[in-house]
């Protein structure tokens, strides 16, 4: 049984980035056998257009270039990735690396400069809080030596959705 994954879809090749591109990931070709992808764009999801100003998170806050806080769409975005990570019952999840919603551990610094400071993306934040295992582009060695599903057992139970 393959196992479901929650990808930012812009790695699949979706044009869903804020430039209104992709940024497809050849590579996850070869990871499909084992792995049922579940396409999730948080700030589509959270009612952003695109392409769109781009965002960077400062101060807790998502803002985009022109100064317009996009918290809401962010936070909101984010809820709705975790709700289809429970419906699909995700443990893990391959997110875009660096992006103000999908990143996870770096993420840009809020100068709007290529600046990478220590954080995590507002869905990334919250999925990882759910529980999940939380991979980048950037690791897909390590996803792929996950094969193994029974690697997945340490991964902590996903709360109830209700709990949110
Ligand atoms: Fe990709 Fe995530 Fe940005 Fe959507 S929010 S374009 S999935 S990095």
């Amino acid at each position: 049984e393959k196992i479901n994954i929650l990808v930012s879809a812009c790695l699949l090749g979706l044009d869903c980035r804020y430039s209104g591109t992709g940024k497809y990931i050849a590579e996850l070709e070869e990871l499909k056998e084992e792995f049922q992808f579940i396409p999730v764009c948080p700030e589509q999801l959270g009612g952003l257009p695109t392409p769109r100003s781009p965002v960077e998170i400062t101060e807790g806050r998502a803002v985009n270039k022109e100064g317009a806080d996009c918290t809401e769409q962010f936070k909101k975005g984010a809820q709705e990735a975790g709700k289809l990570a429970g419906y699909f019952n995700c443990r893990v999840a391959l997110l875009k690396a660096n992006s103000p919603s999908c990143g996870f551990g770096r993420i840009y610094d809020g100068s709007f400069s290529g600046k990478l400071i220590e954080g995590n993306g507002i869905t990334a934040e919250l999925l990882h809080k759910k529980g999940l295992r939380i991979y980048s582009e950037k690791d897909l060695k390590d996803l792929k030596d996950l094969k193994d599903v029974k690697k997945l057992k340490d991964v902590k139970k996903l709360k109830d959705l209700k709990d949110q």
